[in-house]
């Protein structure tokens, strides 16, 4: 079948790379090529986590070859690893980034392969909450700075970094609602004595961590006689790869540049 989309995991061995390579297998469309993880495996204990064949990203080579699309949901590390070793063969395929946790000279890299290829990086892959991006965009333009914005996201024990990358998102789109720069209104977390009290504008992050939690999202304005809540709550983590699975086959074969899931969903 010439017309299944090629697809190489990066991140194989994490929970979403299994989550990702088993709806590969169950799609007839798609063709799951092989892995990417931090090192080459033996063929027997790849196919134990779902993969025909794992590599490390400097050893990827023949696997990226011939691939339609790259779907990265690993570590900065490992990315920084596939994008230093695999330049050039990236250029050949569309990439899907849903790896959280990137610093600006990442995003940097993000948009220089977008020179040569089709990037679509997205710190939530959810249908939901990406409506949820817009519509707290819409809300903070419409009540303004008299509604006090908080905004609390939880998560499984084992996430490393906070807030998490959607929460952040949900942040830059409420500051692009009144129209500001997150960087100069954002407040991590509320301890001790601050010396003054909250502060007008300001946009607040809390970050839970702890059990199994998938994801959730709540991005609370706060006015003086009323209080609207945003909230999303992720059930599966195969919710995001099917949503980096549908950005891939919408990804694959367009021109270079840098696409966001807004463009995926047709949100304006
Ligand atoms: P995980 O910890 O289960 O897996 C991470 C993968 O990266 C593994 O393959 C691991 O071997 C590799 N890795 C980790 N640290 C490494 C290092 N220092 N060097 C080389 N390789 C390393 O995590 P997960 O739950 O599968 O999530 C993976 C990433 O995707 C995280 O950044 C997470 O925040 C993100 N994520 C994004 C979305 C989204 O919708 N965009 C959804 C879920 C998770």
């Amino acid at each position: 079948m010439p017309d299944r989309l090629r697809v190489v995991v990066s991140g194989a061995t994490g929970r979403m790379g299994r989550a990702l390579a088993e709806m590969i297998e169950a799609d007839d469309d798609l063709e799951l090529l092989g892995g990417i993880g931090r090192t080459s495996y033996e063929l027997g204990w790849a196919t134990t986590v779902g993969f025909p064949a794992i590599e490390a990203p400097e050893e990827a080579e023949w696997l990226l070859r011939d691939c339609s699309a790259v779907i990265d949901f690993s570590s900065p590390e490992l990315f920084r690893r596939l994008v230093a070793s695999q330049r050039a063969h990236l250029a050949h395929c569309a990439l899907v980034v849903g790896t959280t946790g990137l610093e600006q000279s990442d995003i940097d890299t993000l948009r220089d392969l977008a020179g040569t290829g089709p990037v679509l990086p997205a710190p939530n892959f959810s249908v939901g909450v990406n409506l949820m991006v817009a519509l707290a965009e819409d809300a903070a333009r419409v009540l303004g700075d008299d509604y006090d914005i908080e905004i609390v996201e939880s998560h499984h024990r084992r996430k490393i970094d906070a807030p998490s990358g959607t929460a952040l998102q949900l942040g830059r789109a409420a500051a692009a609602g009144r129209g500001v720069s997150l960087d100069d209104v954002r407040r991590d977390g509320r301890t001790g004595m601050a010396g003054e009290a909250r502060l007008r504008g300001e946009i607040g992050f809390h970050a839970v961590r702890g059990g199994d939690v998938v994801g959730e999202h709540r991005v609370m304005f706060l006015g003086e006689r009323e209080r609207i809540e945003l909230g999303h709550v992720a059930a599966t983590r195969e919710l995001f790869a099917d949503g980096a699975l549908r950005a891939a086959r919408w990804l694959t074969g367009r021109s270079p540049g840098l696409y966001t899931m807004r463009d995926v969903l047709g949100l304006a």
